[in-house]
């Protein structure tokens, strides 16, 4: 993961961790959002800060789990943070979009290595579980909600997909794979260009690779990505152009069928 690290923090922990607290970046949703945010409470933020910054390609490191974020008051001490990209504003709908899918997933990845390390209990805290000091998940308006008169963060809002969330983060600690992604963009490889990457590329990086081709599943879409989509496209009979585009990803879909 891509380490930016935050101008402000605390060093250490004076409490155990046991809150995973989700938030909202309230910026547009680009795929490079999180970095634009982790620079920014790496440079010009208010004393703010959170544990890993999330978009629909990356996750970005802000504070490291041993220190103490500044994301919400009551919270920071025994919790750990996550920015999401989007808007509380989202309803449900919003939240499911494909970017916001991709970057829920992401997130749910990240959050599913703190649910091992720190043994947390897969659950949706109400706020009188925060303020009674339960372990589990929780959004920065439970935390508000939990201590009032100490904020006023209505973040993730109320469109928040807590039963999806959830049910990914535990897909990934099972270590089951997540629901197929949905197809969202072309995957394509410029010789010279920076690589595009994300869960979508890794979701069709697994499907060749279950197909039998060889590439590697590192969520890069580079020359051998490039090289294994030809021979799948040659195989599959649709245009032989090394790039992912929806026919050929439904082709991949169809083919991963018929395989089973
Ligand atoms: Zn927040």
């Amino acid at each position: 993961m891509q380490k930016i690290q935050a101008r402000y923090y605390t060093n250490g922990r004076i409490r155990p961790v046991r809150l995973i607290v989700m938030h909202s970046m309230e910026a547009p949703e680009k795929p490079e959002t999180a970095e634009n945010v982790a620079r920014w409470f790496a440079t010009s933020s208010p004393k703010t800060s959170a544990h890993v910054c999330v978009d629909q390609n990356s996750a970005v490191r802000c504070v490291d789990d041993g220190d103490t974020a500044w994301a919400a008051p009551n919270a920071n001490a025994d919790g750990l943070h996550i920015e999401l990209n989007g808007y509380a504003r989202q309803k449900r709908a919003d939240w499911l979009d494909a970017a916001s899918t991709a970057t829920l997933k992401n997130a749910a990845k990240v959050a599913a290595a703190w649910v091992k390390k720190y043994n947390i209990p897969i659950k949706h805290l109400t706020p009188a579980q925060v303020k009674a000091g339960q372990k589990g998940f929780c959004a920065h308006v439970d935390v508000t909600r939990a201590y009032p008169g100490t904020g006023s963060h209505t973040d993730p809002g109320p469109g928040f997909p807590w039963d999806k969330f959830l049910a990914w983060v535990k897909a990934e600690v099972e270590g089951k794979p997540a629901k197929p992604v949905a197809w969202s963009r072309t995957l394509v490889y410029t010789k010279g260009k920076a690589y595009m990457k994300g869960a979508d590329v890794e979701a069709w990086q697994a499907l060749l690779d279950e197909l039998g081709y060889d590439v590697d599943v590192d969520g890069l879409y580079g020359a051998d990505s490039t090289t294994a989509t030809r021979k799948f496209q040659t195989k599959a009979k649709v245009l032989v152009t090394g790039t992912a585009d929806k026919t050929t990803w439904q082709a991949g879909q169809k083919a991963k069928g018929e395989k089973k």
